[in-house]
């Protein structure tokens, strides 16, 4: 397990627990000392992803993660939650019991969970997976959003929070002139 921190090969592992499908170990590297954590989790027999072309790939965890990740850069979300919803997505993934699975079932499954999490995270993996064909579309789903958060405001994320609303009217401002 390479070091997360200086690269180095070699580390010990200092604690390992059984958690949920998995073993959670604390390592410790070898050359620089700092702690990182590692999941070691059995791999499920082989889950395909059938693709918008008819391709059919081996599912890659890391790939959801990737894209959920990048929607959800900088949002005021506790740490965790990403992988939480990855875990999430994977284990129900597995549990459908079936061997191939469209693209589209496991890109609306993310954007049911960001929705109800965070919108701008949804609106930007919805943008990227939904391939909005223009600025009309989006428009409609940030407005669909955004009659939605005065309907039910108490359990989302502001969609554009204060200090960044700040920030626009500003920059609003200054390109006025
Ligand atoms: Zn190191």
């Amino acid at each position: 397990m390479i070091c997360p921190y200086c690269g180095h090969y070699d580390s010990k592992v200092i604690d390992s627990r059984e958690v949920n499908d998995g073993i959670r170990r604390r390592r410790q590297c070898l050359r620089c000392d700092e702690r990182f954590t590692t999941y070691e989790r059995l791999q499920p027999a082989s889950l395909f992803v059938i693709k918008k072309d008819e391709r059919r790939e081996e599912f890659h965890r890391e790939k959801i993660l990737t894209g959920v990740r990048k929607a959800c850069d900088k949002r005021p979300l506790p740490s965790g939650t990403v992988e939480n919803i990855v875990d999430d997505i994977e284990a129900e993934l597995y549990q459908l019991g079936k061997t191939e699975i469209p693209t589209k079932y496991i890109g609306d499954m993310v954007m049911a969970r960001l929705k109800s999490l965070d919108h701008i995270a949804y609106i930007r993996f919805a943008s990227v997976y939904r391939e909005f064909a223009d600025i009309t579309t989006l428009k409609e789903e940030v407005d669909t959003l955004a009659n939605h958060t005065i309907l039910h405001s108490a359990d989302q994320l502001p969609l554009i929070p204060p200090d960044e609303l700040a920030v626009t009217a500003k920059n609003q401002r200054r390109s006025r002139r």
